[in-house]
């Protein structure tokens, strides 16, 4: 964790001295600061605590969440990491929790490094909207994943076959058109992603089946059950994007299901067109108005 809590006060590991009474915000057990050229500053439990704090808890997702909080305090914003709402159920403190200048809205933003199963996904979704709290979901790129990828475009990476992963998905069908905001960590960057079906080739076939029966399947294609393929625009480091906000409507499908509520994105700053405020403007986008332009 980046944040201890120090005779009760918020402590980021940055700003922490080597001696001191660290404990976790979360089980108030002791933690220990840990610094480190390869490591970004973070506190870590002791070897056996059973805290709920210390899951998903890699050195990426550290780091992921070092990067973004630096980036949107360095330009003024009201940012916490690891920040705790009383209304989010369970432990599971935002990763990185933002206030909109303007409208004072928090925006809560959770960058996935670990696979989660989607009814827990909509559960925490779910309480984000009753907390009135926008929310903005960053699934990791697997290591790897860009070796396989072809440069379509100057800034724009596709991977044929990207194995689905559910919560990738639903988060997908979570922000809409506007393309699925994905983080690469050994670039420290993030992507702009879209998916669509990757589409499987089958031959035309003749057989007989039982030695008798004449059998004939037309060639054609088909849609991969295991498969989507990415397309990837980027990279962006954190300082190049800013914020948007807007809502969506409430939708679900065979699998999933997606609440009504305020949603937040990334928007790179060249695409900002916004004069007044440049910083963290907004929108009230609607879903159902996709060609409202962005304000
Ligand atoms: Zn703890």
């Amino acid at each position: 964790m980046l944040i201890a809590d120090l005779n009760g006060s918020r402590i980021d590991a940055d700003m922490a001295r080597r001696s001191g009474a660290y404990r976790c915000p979360v089980c108030k057990d002791e933690v220990i600061l840990r610094r480190g050229r390869k490591v970004v500053a973070h506190f870590a439990h002791r070897p056996r605590a059973s805290c709920i704090a210390r899951t998903g808890e890699t050195r990426a997702h550290l780091e992921a969440k070092r990067v973004l909080l630096d980036a949107l305090r360095a330009r003024g914003l009201q940012v916490e990491a690891e920040y705790a709402t009383t209304e989010v159920a369970e432990d599971r403190r935002a990763d990185i929790m933002v206030w909109s200048p303007s409208s004072k809205t928090p925006v809560a933003i959770e960058l996935q490094h670990s696979r989660i199963n989607v009814p827990d996904l909509e559960k925490r979704a779910q309480s984000f909207v009753r907390s009135g709290i926008a929310q903005l979901w960053v699934p990791f790129l697997d290591p790897g994943i860009l070796d396989a990828a072809d440069q379509i475009a100057p800034d724009i990476l596709k991977v044929d076959r990207y194995p689905i992963q559910l919560h990738v998905l639903w988060m997908y069908g979570m922000v809409g058109e506007d393309g699925l905001w994905m983080y690469q960590p050994r670039a420290r960057a993030f992507w702009r992603a879209t998916l669509t079906d990757h589409m499987l080739m089958s031959k035309e076939a003749l057989w007989y089946e039982m030695g008798a029966v004449k059998r004939y399947r037309q060639g054609g294609t088909r849609r991969s059950r295991r498969f989507r393929t990415l397309y990837l625009q980027g990279p962006w480091p954190a300082d190049a994007l800013r914020l948007n906000l807007f809502h969506r409507s409430a939708d679900s499908s065979e699998w999933f299901n997606w609440p009504e509520g305020r949603l937040a994105t990334f928007v790179p700053v060249a695409e900002t067109e916004c004069e007044e405020n440049r910083d963290y403007y907004q929108s009230t986008k609607s879903r159902d108005a996709p060609s409202e332009s962005r304000r």
